[in-house]
């Protein structure tokens, strides 16, 4: 396995490669956990080469968020992914990520906008353009992302077909722990009475999506009451829980058959998201 820091040597590597060698790409931000490993291990099954990338991307983190405190255990990451067979693993230094003088952006209008979008101002402006750049340093066939961030997921769709990136997205199941909370790098910032409370996240999300599959269709009513199963575990203050459109993330309404169920929420100061999409009968 290749610990590559250098974005020039990646690409002069990756693009002059056989157009008949595949090639996976997964981007972490480290700190890798089963989610990460699941993409990982789909990967490396699909493809001949596979390039992860670990790097906490400054430009998509406001000023008051956690960039300093995010987990950053290399050493673990690195040896995860020397026993989950990557070929590469890009692990680049900011400084060469972001020059001095670097100033263009890649912006996915009104989709980076809504739900985490909303509360998280130039996030996923930071993830377009850091996925951008890995897209044209790496060149992939395919690109891996997870259905755990389900807003990032669309928003990335969007910006590849809409700037004709030639990477084919696939985007994987959200693996849980044992109580249904998604596995995520900041629930290492959670203790052991945060972790349990944070249970009722996957809860709601199950009873917002039995109400629709059994045809009910007044999403409000279904919010309120998804949101009241939250309410009764004190600690837990939700930023939005929407029921929206998978194409456009608007709200959804009685023509669209599948839908997004999507939340984030703030238990102290841990923002934690999560989704279910529910196919209506
Ligand atoms: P991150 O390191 O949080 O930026 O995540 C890197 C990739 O892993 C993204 O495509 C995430 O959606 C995906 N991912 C994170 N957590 C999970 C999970 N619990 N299940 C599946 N994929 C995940």
């Amino acid at each position: 396995m290749k610990i590559i820091r250098s974005p020039k040597i990646l690409n002069a590597l990756l693009t002059r490669r056989e157009r008949k060698i595949k090639v996976g790409f997964v981007p972490t931000m480290g700190a890798l956990h089963a989610g990460h490993l699941s993409l990982i291990e789909r990967a490396r099954k699909e493809n001949d080469f596979l390039v992860v990338s670990i790097f906490v991307n400054p430009a998509q983190f406001g000023p008051r968020e956690d960039l300093d405190k995010y987990p950053r255990p290399i050493k673990n990451d690195l040896a995860l992914c020397r026993k989950a067979g990557v070929d590469i693993v890009f692990f680049p230094e900011p400084r060469l990520m972001y020059p001095e003088g670097f100033t263009t952006y890649v912006t996915v209008e009104k989709l980076s906008d809504l739900l985490c979008g909303a509360s998280r101002p130039g996030h996923f402006r930071g993830v377009a353009t850091v996925v951008s750049k890995f897209l044209n340093i790496v060149s992939p066939d395919t690109l891996y992302l997870g259905q755990k961030d389900a807003q990032q997921a669309i928003i990335l769709k969007r910006m590849v077909s809409d700037l004709n990136f030639p990477v084919k997205v696939k985007v994987m199941p959200t693996v849980r722990s044992e109580n249904g909370l998604a596995v995520s790098s900041r629930n290492a910032y959670l203790n052991s009475r945060e972790i349990e409370l944070a249970g009722v996240l996957w809860e709601a999300l199950n009873r917002a999506g039995e109400l629709i599959r059994g045809g009910n269709m007044d999403y409000q009513k279904i919010i309120s009451e998804a949101r009241k199963i939250i309410a009764a575990r004190k600690g837990i203050a939700v930023d939005y829980f929407s029921i929206v459109n998978l194409d456009n993330l608007s709200r959804a309404d009685n023509k669209n058959r599948r839908v997004l169920v999507a939340l984030a929420v703030r238990i102290n100061k841990t923002r934690l998201i999560d989704n279910l999409i529910v196919c209506r009968r």
